[in-house]
């Protein structure tokens, strides 16, 4: 089931434009940029302001009429799940989301740990950017392998929190509960600039080969 998610025609402009994070309920996603909105929109006669603009012509975005109504691909616009890893708040394991994660009643991803009772999972409040402005995951793999320098063959990961360590970015971990592996690394110097390294994929949400590097944001 797809669920339909909503907000004002307004907000489009500030502070929900494209390639801007919306927060939808405990959901965070992406508006694409108009190369994804449909091709039909209907034009705004403004002769003085299009002029001014400098355009070929103003244009609505598109809009579903009424509370009742029904998105359909030209009425609406497409937004991608980001970021992608997410965390069960139960069991705490983390999840790099699959849309078949969300083929499911709720429409939402749930954890898969039966004893959760399928939790929904919340995404993770930090996100990597470089100088461009490309905005990535961060690759909680890499990161929580960073000091072995190398991802186990069967990761396993889990967001924690570390006993006694106080409240800061310092007190939280990665931990691979991989029983052959183990490695952990704790958030403390993730803001850091170029914690993730120098390279950048040169990607935007939505794009499909992601291998983030670069700055991370807390959001
Ligand atoms: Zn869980
Ligand atoms: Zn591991
Ligand atoms: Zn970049």
């Amino acid at each position: 089931m797809s669920k339909t998610r909503s907000f004002r025609s307004s907000q489009l402009i500030s502070p929900f434009g494209p390639g801007a994070i919306l927060d939808v309920g405990d959901e965070s996603l992406v508006v694409m940029d108009i190369s994804h909105w449909p091709k039909k929109l209907e034009e705004i006669k403004l002769e003085r302001l299009t002029r001014e603009a400098g355009v070929y012509a103003l244009k609505r975005p598109p809009v579903v009429e009424s509370q009742f109504g029904t998105p359909k691909p030209y009425n609406s616009l497409i937004t991608v799940r980001f970021p992608k890893w997410m965390f069960c708040p139960k069991c705490r394991k983390l999840k790099k989301w699959r849309s078949d994660d969300e083929k499911n009643d709720s429409g939402v991803p749930v954890c898969s740990n039966p004893s959760c009772k399928k939790r929904v999972l919340v995404p993770m409040r930090f996100v990597a950017a470089c100088q461009k402005g490309h905005l990535q995951d961060v690759p909680w793999d890499y990161w929580a392998h960073r000091e072995a320098k190398k991802i186990c063959d069967k990761p396993d990961l889990y967001f924690r929190s570390a006993k006694g360590k106080g409240s800061g970015l310092g007190a939280l971990k990665i931990c691979c509960e991989n029983p052959g592996c183990g490695a952990e690394s704790s958030l403390a110097d993730i803001l850091n600039t170029g914690a993730l390294g120098s390279r950048c994929s040169s990607t935007q949400p939505g794009s499909q080969k992601v291998i983030p590097k670069g700055i991370v944001m807390s959001l």
